[in-house]
């Protein structure tokens, strides 16, 4: 199965996990022939599914797809967002994007299972811009039970899409500055 080939002008949304449900976050984002992974988490098992101790999105509608991911953005560092990622990276093999800290505790997942020397991990800085394929990114500091968190900003020519990699909106002083100015 093929991911469909996104216009210049447009920007498609395909959420694979953690919309509408707690956990495993997987959104893809596609644009001018490309898609953008953000976040790759896992979710936990509940008492119904005893014998489940973790889930992660299902990903078979893109694995045939790797050529056309620009990258995977991670949001940050807590499982639901990043948990799934030494799990996963094998059928997506693109290059991550995430800050220090969320970096660091991937690499130690990576370590794991073998593959902290393959995964490409490019470091991002909160409230910088980041370019991934042809996608430009606001990366706006968040507040979350976690150093670091963020959401990104996905800018197009006239459109601003906001990905809330967080369940909770606090607008930070950046993220009001952000709305203001853009109207
Ligand atoms: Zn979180």
């Amino acid at each position: 199965m093929n991911l469909p080939k996104p216009k210049n002008d447009e920007l498609i949304f395909l959420p694979l996990g953690g919309s509408g449900e707690i956990g495993m976050n997987l959104n893809l984002y596609g644009h001018a022939g490309k898609w953008l992974i953000v976040d790759c988490g896992i979710t936990f098992g509940d008492p119904i599914y005893k014998s489940v101790d973790i889930a992660m999105p299902d990903i078979v509608s893109i694995e045939d797809s790797t050529k056309s991911l620009s990258g995977i953005l991670l949001t940050h560092a807590h499982e639901d967002h990043i948990g799934a990622v030494h799990h996963l990276w094998p059928y997506l093999r693109c290059p991550i994007y995430a800050t220090d800290f969320a970096a660091e505790v991937l690499i130690k997942k990576l370590m794991d299972v073998g593959l902290e020397r393959e995964v490409k991990i490019n470091r991002i800085k909160i409230d910088s811009n980041v370019k991934i394929g042809p996608f430009n990114i606001e990366i706006i500091s968040m507040s979350h039970s976690i150093i670091e968190p963020s959401s990104a900003l996905i800018k197009l020519k006239h459109v601003l899409f906001f990905t809330l990699g967080i369940g909770k909106l606090i607008i930070s002083h950046k993220l009001e500055k952000v709305l203001i100015r853009k109207g």
